[in-house]
C-alpha cells in the first residue's frame, strides 16, 4: 500500500481493518506524515516501509524499529515485489515506479494513481503483458467501467461497445459562468460537493482536468480510443460511469460515493467483500440528473482530448504541466482561472517526440515541467 497517508491510503487501511483474515499488509510508503506512517506500520506489523529521502529514513528510524526502510523511487518499485496486490495511491508522476514495478513483477496493481497511467500509457501497455500482471482501476469511474465491461470481449477490443459515458460531478463550480470563474477562490475550489479526496485531485475536479485525465485513463486502461469516451455531468455522483453498447443498451454502476467500495473491489476480485459501503436507499427516493459539460468554461476537457489525439508524450506533458500549475495554485502563486491557462500555454509549446523508454518519458516530463515553470516566471 503505497501512498499510505493520503486519502485513498487511509481508506484502504479502513478496508484492511475489516478484512484482517483475508489480507496481510506487508509494505507501506509515504512521502510525508512520518508519525502516521510509523503508527500504521506498528498497527499492521508491516515488515518494510518506503520513504522519500535519507533524512526521512533517519527520522523514521528514530520512532520505528524492527522494520526494513527503503528510500526513494527505486525503493518504491522494490516494495512491489513483496506483495500479491499493490495499491498505488501515490500522488502524481511520482507514482510511476510503483505502476511499472508492480506490473513488471507480475502483480495485481490496484491503481489510484491515474497520472502514471496517463503519462506512461505506451510503457504500461508493454509491462501489462507480463505473466500474472493485472491492472485494476481504483478510480471510481473506471472501476464502474470495469464492472460494466465485464461481459464484453476485452481481448477483441470491445467491438460491441458504442461509447463509454464517463460521469463527472461537475465539481464545486458547476453552473458557474466564465465570468464568475475569474473570482473562484482556493477555499471554493477545495470544497468538493460529493467526494472527500486529497488536495491535488480536488483542485483537478474543480477545473475538470481530473475528468480530462480520466478520459485518457479510460482510453489507456481499456484500449478504447478517447474519441469513444464521452463526459456526462451527473451532480449526484451516484452513477459512477456507463457503457453504451452498439444495440443502444446502457449498463451503469450505481452506489454511494465512497472510495472504500472501488478499493475493496480491486482487492477482492473475483470475490466481492461484504460491506454495505455503496448501498442506496431507493425507498427514500433517488433523483438522478445528467447534463452536458460546459466546455467553454472548463477548457481542460478539450485540452485532454487534444493530448489524446496527439498521443506520444502529449498526455505526459498535459499531466506534468497540470501538476506544476496546481502546485502553484495551492501555494497561492496563481489564480484558479490561471491553472488551466498555464497547462494550455505549456501544451502550445509541445513538440511531438517518441516515448519508448522510461528515460525518454522522464525527459519529456522534465521538459514539460520546465516550460510550465518558465510560464510562472520561475
Ligand atoms: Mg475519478
Amino acid at each position: 500500500m503505497l501512498g499510505s497517508t493520503g486519502s485513498v491510503g487511509r481508506q484502504t487501511l479502513d478496508v484492511l481493518r475489516l478484512e484482517r483474515e483475508r489480507f496481510d499488509l506487508v509494505a507501506i510508503a509515504a512521502g510525508e506524515r512520518l508519525d502516521e506512517l510509523a503508527d500504521v506500520a506498528r498497527e499492521f506489523g508491516v515488515a518494510r516501509v518506503g520513504v522519500k529521502s535519507e533524512a526521512h529514513r533517519a527520522k523514521l528510524a528514530e520512532i520505528l524499529s524492527g522494520v526494513d526502510i527503503v528510500v526513494g523511487e527505486e525503493g518504491l518499485g522494490e516494495l512491489a515485489r513483496d506483495a500479491d496486490v499493490v495499491v498505488n495511491a501515490v500522488t502524481g508522476f511520482a507514482g510511476l515506479p510503483v505502476t511499472l514495478g508492480a506490473l513488471a513483477a507480475g502483480k495485481r496493481l490496484a491503481l489510484a494513481n491515474k497520472e502514471s497511467l496517463v503519462a506512461a500509457a505506451p510503457l504500461v501497455a508493454t509491462v501489462r503483458e507480463t505473466p500474472g500482471a493485472e491492472l485494476l482501476p481504483v478510480d471510481s469511474e473506471h472501476c464502474a467501467l470495469h464492472q460494466c465491461l465485464a461481459s464484453s470481449p476485452a481481448a477483441a477490443g470491445y467491438p460491441d461497445v458504442e461509447r463509454i459515458l464517463l460521469t463527472a460531478s461537475g465539481g464545486p463550480f458547476r453552473g458557474w459562468s466564465k465570468e464568475q470563474l475569474r473570482s473562484a477562490s482556493k477555499a471554493d475550489a477545495l470544497h468538493h460537493p460529493t467526494w472527500s479526496m486529497g488536495e491535488k485531485i480536488t483542485i483537478d475536479s474543480s477545473t475538470l482536468m481530473n475528468k480530462g485525465l480520466e478520459v485518457l485513463e479510460a482510453s489507456a486502461l481499456f484500449g478504447i480510443e478517447a474519441t469513444r469516451v464521452e463526459v456526462v455531468v451527473h451532480p449526484q455522483s451516484i452513477v459512477h460511469s456507463m457503457v453504451e453498447y452498439v444495440d443502444g443498451s446502457v449498463l451503469a454502476q450505481l452506489s454511494q460515493p465512497d472510495m472504500r467500495l472501488p478499493i475493496a473491489y480491486c482487492l477482492g476480485l473475483p470475490e466481492r467483500l461484504a460491506h454495505h459501503w455503496g448501498a442506496l436507499d431507493f425507498a427514500a427516493g433517488l433523483t438522478l440528473t445528467f447534463e452536458e459539460p460546459d466546455r467553454a468554461a472548463f477548457p481542460a476537457l478539450d485540452l485532454a482530448y487534444e493530448a489524446g489525439r496527439l498521443g506520444g508524450a502529449a498526455p505526459a506533458w498535459l499531466s506534468a504541466a497540470n501538476e506544476i500549475a496546481v502546485g502553484a495554485f495551492l501555494a497561492d502563486e496563481i489564480r484558479w482561472v490561471d491553472v488551466v491557462g498555464v497547462v494550455k500555454a505549456t501544451m502550445d509549446q509541445f513538440v511531438a517526440g517518441p516515448v519508448t523508454s522510461v528515460a525518454e518519458l522522464r525527459a519529456e516530463d522534465a521538459r514539460a515541467r520546465r516550460v510550465a515553470l518558465s510560464l510562472l516566471d520561475r
